[in-house]
Order: structure tokens, then C-alpha cells, then sequence
């Protein structure tokens, strides 16, 4: 099958998120120290015996956005602090109406972290991105769109006049808004369910498929020549497998694994385990 149109979620990716998190996870702690009242080393307690319990028990937790669970709550340190927050929220008796709560967690904490967090590719990324210049790749994220930017220019190297990966840096598109669902976008299920996984996996992500579909339309490719490449099923791949495109799982020690049994069975599945197999599993290496 062809591949007209490749979309990389970047942060996780890409990525090495685990070392680009630390400092992110850090300064959340320290900010809910601010925001809750309470010391750092109790909030710090309170943390990591949260984080346990989730990783105990991660079908309990998760992303809450709009009321509904819309990503597990294990695999990156972006998700994995949000829960934490919540509870230390909770514990602390702070920030109780939820509306608030949520501008506060997934607006401020989110944003000012965000800006502490270290550049570290996943092995292999340069040479993968460099090698598909030709090719109809693009980046779609949940990030925002100048910070992607200067991490794939900082990958890239040089100015932007010659830098060789500023046609990447000109195909990002940012603040993909994944986790939006609208229920009453009819064009896909409202989920799908997975074995192993006790609740469904909502797939009316109505913003994100629009940013695709724009990518596709533009690109003349059907949905089944479209692939979607990313580190979290539920968040990145859940809808495009919906629509008829191939998608990749990028694997890691966080990876749930009720994703990665549905997609290894998947025929229009696959999991990775390193970014040089992208472009092979696109048909182009
Ligand atoms: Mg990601």
C-alpha cells in the first residue's frame, strides 16, 4: 500500500519524553506545592504513592477532559502529573469547582512547565527526518506549535536558511486539541472497545480529524494511504485507525498493554519500537 501522507505525533515520538519530562514533572511538583498549601516533601509524598497506586491499577485513572476519560493517565510525564494534581487537590481541599481546577491544571501548570523541559531525541531521529525530505511527512501535536518548531530546528541545526530539516519546521501543526471529543460528530463509532481495557476508547475527536483530514485532502490521498504514527494509541491513533488509515505505536516501558495486543493483531497496526522503522514501515526505506 502506499503511503501518501505520513503524520508524526512529535513529543513521545520523536522523542525521548521520559528525560524531556523530568524537569516538567519537577516543577509541577513544586507548583502544587505553591497552589495546595502544602509542603514540597508532602507533596512529594503524596505523589509518588499516587503514581503507584495508578501504576498498580491504570485502568482506574486516567485523562479526565469534558467529564470523560480521553487517554490513560501512565505513559508520558505529561499525563502521569495531571492525576497526581488532582488528588493532592483533593487531599489539600483546594481548587474544588472543576471548571477552575481544569484552567489551572491543563492551562497554567501545563504551560509554564512546559517551557522547563529538556530537548532529548529518541536514538536514530536526525537521520530518519533527514532521510524523508522528499517525502509527505508532516507533524501533527497536542503541543504547541513554536515549541515543536525549535526542538525540530535545534535537531536540524544551522539557521533557518540552511537549516535541513526547516521543511519539517514549516509542516507542524500544534495545539491539535486530541483529546476534544464532540459526541455528536457522526462520522466515527462513538468507540471502539479493547480486550483487556474496561472501559471504552472514545473516538469522536472532531478537531483532531479535521486537522487530518485538511493534511489529507491536501496531500490527494485516500485514508487507507494515509499513516499515523504515534506514542499513544488512545490519543494519536484511535481516531485515524477509525477513519481507514495505517497507524504505528511507538512502545514504550509505559506502553498500557491492552494497546499493544489490539494492535498487534491489528492488519492495519503495527508496533514500533524505534523511529529508523518508520520510514520502512511506510514503504519507503
Ligand atoms: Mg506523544
Amino acid at each position: 500500500m502506499t503511503t501518501r501522507l505520513l503524520v508524526l505525533d512529535f513529543d513521545g515520538t520523536v522523542t525521548d519524553a521520559e528525560v524531556e519530562g523530568a524537569p516538567y514533572h519537577e516543577g509541577c511538583l513544586e507548583d502544587i506545592s505553591l497552589l495546595s498549601g502544602l509542603t514540597l516533601a508532602d507533596v512529594r509524598r503524596i505523589a509518588a504513592r499516587f503514581e503507584a497506586e495508578v501504576q498498580a491499577n491504570p485502568q482506574a485513572h486516567g485523562w479526565v477532559f469534558g467529564g470523560h476519560i480521553v487517554a490513560p493517565a501512565t505513559v508520558d510525564p505529561y499525563l502521569r502529573i495531571m492525576p497526581v494534581a488532582r488528588h493532592v487537590f483533593d487531599e489539600a481541599g483546594v481548587f474544588l469547582e472543576q471548571t477552575d481546577r481544569n484552567r489551572l491544571l491543563e492551562g497554567l501548570l501545563y504551560k509554564y512547565n512546559y517551557r522547563k523541559t529538556k530537548v532529548a531525541f529518541r536514538d536514530g531521529a536526525r537521520e530518519t527526518l533527514l532521510s524523508m525530505r522528499e517525502q509527505p511527512v508532516f507533524v501533527v501535536t497536542n503541543s504547541h506549535t513554536d515549541a515543536v518548531q525549535h526542538k525540530i530546528s535545534i535537531l536540524g541545526g544551522g539557521e533557518p536558511a540552511d537549516n535541513p530539516l526547516q521543511w519539517l519546521v514549516d509542516r507542524v501543526h500544534g495545539s491539535a486539541q486530541k483529546y476534544v471529543l464532540d459526541m455528536a460528530w457522526g462520522e466515527v463509532p462513538e468507540s471502539i472497545a479493547l480486550p483487556g481495557l474496561g472501559r471504552p476508547v472514545l473516538l469522536r475527536r472532531r478537531l483532531y480529524a479535521e486537522c487530518l483530514n485538511a493534511l489529507r485532502l491536501q496531500a490527494g490521498a485516500a485514508w487507507s494511504e494515509v499513516m499515523v504514527v504515534g506514542d499513544i494509541f488512545e490519543l494519536d491513533l484511535a481516531l485515524p485507525l477509525a477513519m481507514g488509515a495505517r497507524v504505528g505505536l511507538i512502545v514504550n516501558d509505559f506502553t498500557p498493554f491492552w494497546e499493544k495486543d489490539f494492535l498487534r493483531d491489528h492488519p492495519r497496526g503495527k508496533l514500533l519500537s524505534s523511529v529508523p522503522e518508520i520510514p520502512t514501515y511506510a514503504g519507503w526505506a
